[in-house]
């Protein structure tokens, strides 16, 4: 059976408050302040939720309690669990085992497939262990529960397109790629060294949503504006929450910068428009009012 994509109805709950990477990218730092599972549960209950997906401020799999924690939720009629991991821990097979069993869906969080590049941007050598979680989870029949998600960024947006190469070549049977533009909060702080320029990414961007096309390999492209994304804008990860209803942005996503040429634009109820995060660094001169309609794009593989 297709497993149906959670989004709307997540609790975000405050399941790490440490991290076993120190990315350059990372726009949640940890601050080590660590949440009561009592506390947890609780919001879950008063919520009535039934689906929570497990993140916070650093690495949930580096939190203790996060077995116990799950077993709660499950107690508490929570029944879709989603974790977003940089699946170091799932290196621990027992323990990728146990999880495979609780999760419905593990969101990790791969910054490249590339040994020198990945550790880099992690600030870590621990490229092998990332790579041995998902051959755990590969083992065990799971990838179908796996949606990779590849920050884009300065470090890595030229390998793009080897990257779906890569996830063909090892992982084909995972859910979704999920490409997302950086974001300049946390620790990325105004760096051009992180964050590329959405015209320099484009020409990388398109080749890889081509080729995961091709491959058959579902994949999106979030955070970045349908004007920047000519002839693959049916990829927009925003464009397909705009097309089955739900709000363009994410719970928890900064609100779109207000730009005159957005305004009179025929694509802005369906865009992630651009960030003001993103503006103070670049400007606003890539930024194009677009002649295309809403209604002209299609959405692809959903
Ligand atoms: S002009 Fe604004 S609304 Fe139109 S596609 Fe570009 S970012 Fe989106």
């Amino acid at each position: 059976m297709k497993k149906k994509w959670i989004s709307n109805q997540l609790c975000i709950a405050d399941a790490s408050f440490t991290c076993n990477l120190y990315c350059k990218y990372c726009h949640n730092p940890p601050i080590g302040k660590k949440a009561d599972i009592k506390n947890i549960i609780k919001e879950v209950k008063q919520g009535n939720y039934d689906a929570v997906s497990l993140e916070g401020q650093g690495e949930p799999l580096t939190n203790p309690d996060i077995l116990d924690l799950i077993y709660k939720l499950k107690e508490n009629k929570v029944r879709h669990i989603m974790i977003s991991t940089n699946g170091i821990n799932l290196s621990d097979e027992k323990l990728c085992k146990k999880l495979i069993s609780e999760v419905e869906f593990f969101v990790i969080n791969l910054p490249s497939h590339i040994e020198s590049v990945y550790n880099s941007l992690t600030r870590s050598v621990k490229y092998k262990m990332a790579v041995q979680g998902l051959n755990n989870l590969k083992k065990y029949k799971a990838l179908n529960k796996v949606r990779i998600f590849h920050i884009i960024n300065q470090e890595n947006y030229k390998y793009l397109g080897d990257f779906v190469d890569w996830v063909n070549n090892n992982y084909p049977e995972i859910f979704l790629i999920n490409f997302v533009f950086v974001r300049n909060k946390g620790r990325v702080n105004n760096s051009k060294k992180i964050v590329p320029k959405y015209s320099d990414v484009y020409p990388f961007i398109k080749l890889a949503l081509l080729k995961s096309k091709l491959y058959n390999i579902k994949a999106v492209v979030q955070n970045m504006p349908l004007c920047v994304l000519k002839g693959v804008e049916g990829f927009s990860f925003e464009f397909h929450r705009y097309k089955r209803g739900d709000n363009v942005l994410e719970r928890g996503v900064e609100g779109k910068a207000k730009i005159n040429k957005c305004l009179g634009c025929s694509l802005e109820k369906g865009c992630s428009g651009a960030r003001n995060d993103y503006l103070v660094i670049y400007g606003d001169s890539e930024i194009k009012t677009s002649e295309l309609t809403l209604n002209s794009i299609k959405p692809e593989r959903f």
